[in-house]
């Protein structure tokens, strides 16, 4: 595995050579598992599991639950599914950030299921009893709006729930919210720190299947920030750590129906902002990420990701694409400084182009064999010219005008650069468009044919903008002179 992870480094650095240059971001960083950690005091621990005992007693006496002595069922463990999801589709309902600590001592002694050090303890004794998910970027965002939703791992029956309690806590205090869920073979999961009030509508008792709702992601009780703590026990109410791994002596083989790698690398959010992004307000309090994805011309924009699990040693590659599919800045990063972050974010700033292609741009990040694109756009002048320059017969001597209307069809200022070209027997008698041209106006320019011999003449008017693809539009003009008498009753007469 190590040996592996040095081969990828090499490649990486070869091919980041060959692409794209190595540009450090212009801030981020990294959050390690501390910063989604929880806790319940061994009183608050006793006091859940009595209740739920006296539950458990309770419904079993009523025939309420799915546990019976003499099935089969007891023996055969659950097998997990994923406990959280995103209602938006966001991959951003899941980091990891600490899992069961399988090492009795303390404090600062720590050994995971994987023999690594992915979990916590404390000075007062307690060692991390489950695993926590938490939510990134923005988690305090994603909980005022209810994204993540915290789903039961495996079928079973409520045997308590634990709710009204504050959800916004950043330390460890107070009491947290939860569901308790007791499964066919008699073990019971423990589903903590949800949202206040969010929780399920069913009761003690009720059954609930795989994959339901249970509660939101919260930060309630000893919690330092939104996250689930999923703390599992058997029939026997001994602690399990469903993770299959060498240094889990609590079980035998996973209870995971697809255990997710002990490292699982990936983005979890591509975006551009026209501010820095603030991921610190406080704690509880909304973050400002200051989302933009409609720029102008010449503007600072923020290009940022945010990864989970990120290590030391992984290549990332950025790229702006215009709207032509061409590039238009490429560069690349890896981040050296610590060699595992639970969650990370980094952001570039980039001065845009001030006449910027028109259409759809694409902020592009490659991670660990993943791609996600984040579109932007610039808001666009567009020109639409209309109107004839055709004048066709005109006494000499006599003079002949046509309207020639210009409109903004864009959405932003169309500027004129200059609207003229013409010379006699043509010229422009008056122009209404000024310097700047609002969305969806218009103005006109009127251009007089004043023919002083019986010739067919031409020209062209030419309007010149700051239309991103049509910058210069030319109006033909013509018109041909005729002998005073000729026209009286005539077409030209009636202009
Ligand atoms: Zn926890």
């Amino acid at each position: 595995m190590i040996r592996k992870a040095i081969l990828t480094v090499g490649m990486c650095l070869v091919s980041s050579i060959a692409i794209a240059a190595l540009v450090a971001p212009t801030g981020g960083g990294g959050v390690s598992g501390s910063d989604f950690k929880d806790h319940l005091t061994p009183a608050q621990r006793t006091a859940i599991q009595q209740k739920l005992q006296f539950n458990r007693k309770l419904l079993r006496e009523r025939g309420i639950s799915l546990y019976s002595e003499s099935t089969a069922a007891q023996t055969s463990h659950p097998m997990f599914t994923w406990p959280t999801e995103s209602t938006t589709n966001d991959p951003g309902h899941f980091g990891i950030s600490n899992f069961v600590d399988h090492d009795p001592a303390y404090p600062d002694s720590l050994q995971d299921y994987q023999c690594g050090e992915r979990t916590y303890d404390t000075d007062s004794g307690y060692n991390h009893k489950g695993m926590d998910v938490f939510s990134w970027p923005y988690p305090w965002l994603k909980m005022d709006h209810d994204e993540v939703r915290i789903i039961a791992a495996e079928p079973g029956i409520i045997i308590g729930k634990d709710d009204d309690n504050f959800d916004r806590n950043c330390s460890f205090t107070g009491r947290w919210n939860a569901v308790y869920v007791e499964h066919a073979d008699g073990s019971v999961a423990w589903y903590g720190h949800l949202k206040k009030n969010s929780l399920t509508s069913k009761l003690v008792g009720q059954s609930v299947q795989a994959g339901e709702f249970l509660g939101v992601m919260g930060s309630s009780g000893q919690s330092t920030g939104p996250h689930l703590h999923l703390e599992v026990y058997d029939s026997g109410n001994a602690l399990i750590d469903p993770s299959e791994g060498a240094c889990n002596a609590l079980d035998a083989g996973s209870w995971w129906s697809n255990q997710r790698p002990y490292y699982e690398p990936g983005i979890n959010l591509v975006a551009t902002h026209d501010a820095v992004p603030e991921m610190n307000n406080g704690c509880g309090v909304t973050e400002t990420p200051s989302f933009q994805t409609i720029f102008t011309g010449g503007q600072t924009a923020y290009f940022a990701l945010y990864l989970r699990d990120q290590r030391a040693g992984q290549q990332l590659k950025m790229k702006i694409y215009q709207p032509d599919n061409t590039i238009w800045r490429e560069w690349s990063f890896t981040m050296n400084s610590t060699d595992h972050y639970s969650a990370s974010w980094w952001y570039w700033t980039r001065t845009l182009p001030a006449q910027p292609q028109a259409g759809r741009w694409r902020w592009q990040v490659e991670f660990q064999g993943q791609t996600v694109d984040s579109e932007f756009t610039f808001p666009v002048p567009d020109i639409s010219v209309s109107g004839s320059g055709a004048f066709g017969d005109v006494e000499i001597d006599s003079s002949s005008s046509k309207n020639i209307s210009i409109s903004n069809v864009g959405t932003t200022n169309l500027l004129f650069n200059s609207v003229g070209g013409l010379s006699a027997p043509f010229s422009i008698i008056s122009n209404n468009c000024g310097a700047s041209l609002a969305a969806g106006t218009s103005c006109t320019v009127s251009v007089s044919f004043s023919p002083t011999s019986t010739a067919t003449s031409t020209d062209t008017l030419v309007i010149s903008t700051n239309d991103p693809d049509e910058g210069t539009v030319n109006v033909s003009v013509s018109g041909t002179g005729t002998a005073i008498g000729d026209t009286l009753f005539g077409d030209g007469f009636e202009d």
